[in-house]
């Protein structure tokens, strides 16, 4: 069994998968941070099989991104670091579990958390990991429960970045957040109202996740764009963000209320690519990061459509909550 360096990527049974599937081409998509492995990985491809091997170069943020063009042109695809949202041919997601110990922030943890019932949440990276984190904390006295989740999500515990349905069919107190970054552990805790300890084993740091920073600048970026009267409602081609239907309902809705809204569809969301339209404001339909974690860098404000809601009157200011693509 040949591993990748840090994380459990078995070559040996990729290649397996060329030769049982008789794969003349084979495509690599990776997300960035695993990138600098697609050489290594192409090369072992091609010195195993009779297989060529092509690597797509395009940005990867989630398996929502499938690379179309490369399912075209080669017989089997696959895609590093995700774990699958909808069935796709000739896919096949390699999800790389990380090899971190998870172990020392759980302990630490467990000194901080308040509830008695605790629901454990983490990444696809990490979810292997769960199991360990509930043996740990039950053996600590608290009781643990792991949610399901919608169709997007494959395991339990699991959450992405726009979606945290694993939290929503449980009932528990307090959430234990495991992993990096702090937009999931936001996410769960305006999704769901509950505290969130979100434990990082890249830092090996405890942090309680505290909404006041993000609401006040979303609220700001609310309140700046109240009176704007021009929108571009944007809506991602890519397979997994794109929302048409619910750009033109809140572009419909947008109209009837006296404002200006138009649709615009593109791959990549850009700062650079939305300049030439001179909107007083965007609405986001497509990942759902993009209005939160680039906010700033865009030449308008770029809303979600739970905030563009809020302008357009149809929800009310506490009714604020985080966007999600669900199923
Ligand atoms: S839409 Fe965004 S958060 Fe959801 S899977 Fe894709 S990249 Fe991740």
């Amino acid at each position: 069994m040949k591993l990748i360096e840090n994380f459990d990527i078995d070559l040996e049974s990729i290649v397996n998968m060329v030769i049982q599937e008789k794969a003349t081409k084979v495509g690599l998509q990776l997300p960035e941070g695993f990138k600098r492995q697609a050489m290594e990985i192409a090369g072992y491809i091609e010195d195993n099989t009779d297989a060529e091997t092509l690597i797509s170069g395009n940005p990867c943020y989630g398996a929502c991104d499938l690379d179309v063009q490369l399912i075209k042109d080669t017989d089997l695809v696959f895609h590093f670091g995700h774990s699958r949202l909808e069935p796709s041919e000739n896919v096949v997601y390699i999800e790389a579990p990380s090899h971190l110990d998870i172990s020392d922030v759980v302990f630490q943890a467990a000194d901080k958390l308040k509830g008695k019932r605790v629901g454990l949440l983490t990444t696809v990276q990490h979810v292997h990991k769960l199991e360990e984190v509930r043996k740990i904390l039950e053996e600590k006295g608290f009781e643990t429960i792991i949610g399901e989740g919608d169709g997007r999500i494959v395991h339990p515990g699991q959450v992405l970045g726009c979606n945290f349905s694993a939290a929503y069919d449980i009932t528990c107190e307090e959430y234990l957040y495991i992993g990096g970054g702090k937009f999931h552990p936001l996410g769960i805790a305006l999704s769901t109202g509950k505290p969130v300890l979100c434990a990082n084993p890249f830092t090996s740091s405890i942090e309680h996740i505290d909404l006041k920073q993000i609401m006040k600048k979303r609220y700001a970026a609310i309140a700046k764009t109240m009176e704007k009267k021009k929108f571009c409602i944007l809506v991602s081609t890519k397979p997994g963000q794109e929302r048409m239907e619910l750009a033109r309902n809140i572009r419909d809705i947008a109209r009837e209320k006296g404002k200006e809204a138009y649709i615009v569809t593109m791959d990549l969301i850009t700062p650079d690519q939305l300049l030439q339209f001179q909107a007083d404001a965007y609405v986001n339909t497509a990942c759902p990061r993009i209005a939160i974690d680039e906010a700033g860098r865009f030449p308008a404000p770029m809303l979600t459509p739970p905030e563009f809601e809020i302008i357009l009157g149809i929800r009310e200011w506490e009714e604020l909550v985080f966007d999600e693509i669900r199923e």
